[in-house]
């Protein structure tokens, strides 16, 4: 059955940001807002809360302390958010409105890693700061919550020291802070499929840490787009499930791969991203690899619409019971 994991405290709605920025900050609270319009006990049922943001102790574990005291600085964060005002705002002003957010959405990628693991599947309507390196903060991520939730797993002992971890980024950004947190852990097998010619197309040393990369053409179609990924993707979870036991899948699924996106350059319909994210959970749950999906980025003002598409799907294929945990 799938979990899904929401609070409203990840919407970001202070200081007109969601006004001046690509990201539509409040696109989680209208995500849920739209599951439930369409299915509205089944959303209830699948809810898991989150009981608190993470800590910044807890963030020193996959971020370097001296990056982490240099969010207090607001014009670090006005860098990593590209929005210059910031500058110009305090530092607890920042912290409140933009970080603690962000910290409450990590906190449920873990509390979504943990479901998955008990049910199957699991939804966490934000996350996927795949941007965000060990020593600091690009493309709108801060805190990445993916190595987050990986190491929160293992040291709690619910992943094996040696069991494997299968990454899928289908946004449309390469997933380059990922690359970075797990460079020398070859435990984590990572697939990418991304357009090559936008942000990060800089940072090489990524790429070249990505087990199976998929270049896409510029404008790429939903017909061209499934193409690759049937060609591709089957045959790496093959490979890395035939070799050892995978613990978890952790599916990062953009929704800016989406025509109306300005930013991701790709040209799917909302009928092609429902059928990806359809696609790549079945591939998963056909092999029994427990999955965590994750919402990472989607800059038009349809975003929440295709994340509620999946989520309603999702919940009708795989509903939790009434009485069911
Ligand atoms: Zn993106």
């Amino acid at each position: 059955m799938m979990k899904l994991i929401y609070t409203r405290r990840y919407n970001i709605g202070f200081l007109g940001l969601e006004r001046l920025h690509p990201f539509d900050s409040r696109k989680y609270g209208r995500a849920w807002r739209a599951i439930g319009s369409v299915g509205r006990l089944l959303r209830d049922r699948a809810l898991v809360g989150v009981p608190r943001p993470v800590s910044v102790a807890e963030l020193s574990v996959t971020h370097d302390p001296s990056y982490l005291a240099r969010l207090g600085d607001p014009r670090e964060l006005a860098w990593v958010l590209e929005l210059p005002f910031l500058r110009r705002l305090p530092a607890w002003a920042v912290w409140r409105a933009v970080l603690r957010p962000m910290r409450w959405a990590v906190a449920g990628s873990l509390v979504a890693a943990r479901e998955a693991l008990t049910h199957g599947l699991a939804l966490n309507l934000s996350g996927g700061y795949h941007h965000a390196r060990p020593n600091g903060g690009e493309g709108f991520c801060v805190f990445n919550d993916i190595a987050h939730l990986v190491h929160g797993l293992r040291t709690a002992g619910r992943l094996a020291p040696d069991d494997r971890v299968v990454y899928v980024d289908l946004d449309a950004h390469q997933g380059n802070g990922v690359c970075h947190h797990f460079r020398s852990d070859p435990r984590v097998f990572l697939y990418d499929a991304f357009n090559p010619h936008i942000y990060p197309a800089h940072d090489q040393e990524a790429r070249r840490r990505i087990d199976c990369a998929v270049p896409l053409p510029d404008h790429c179609t939903g017909g061209e787009y499934m193409r690759l990924l049937n060609l591709t993707l089957p045959g790496f979870l093959d490979s890395v499930c035939r070799s050892g036991r995978v613990g978890l899948a952790v599916y990062n699924a953009g929704t800016d791969v989406f025509a109306g996106d300005t930013l991701g350059g790709l040209n799917l319909t909302a009928a092609d991203v429902l059928a990806r994210d359809l696609y790549v959970i079945e591939q998963l749950r056909g092999r029994v690899v427990p999955t965590v999906m994750l919402l990472s980025g989607g800059y038009s003002r349809e975003s929440y619409r295709l994340v509620a598409n999946t989520a309603v799907e999702l919940l009708r294929r795989y509903p939790t019971g009434r009485g069911a945990g």
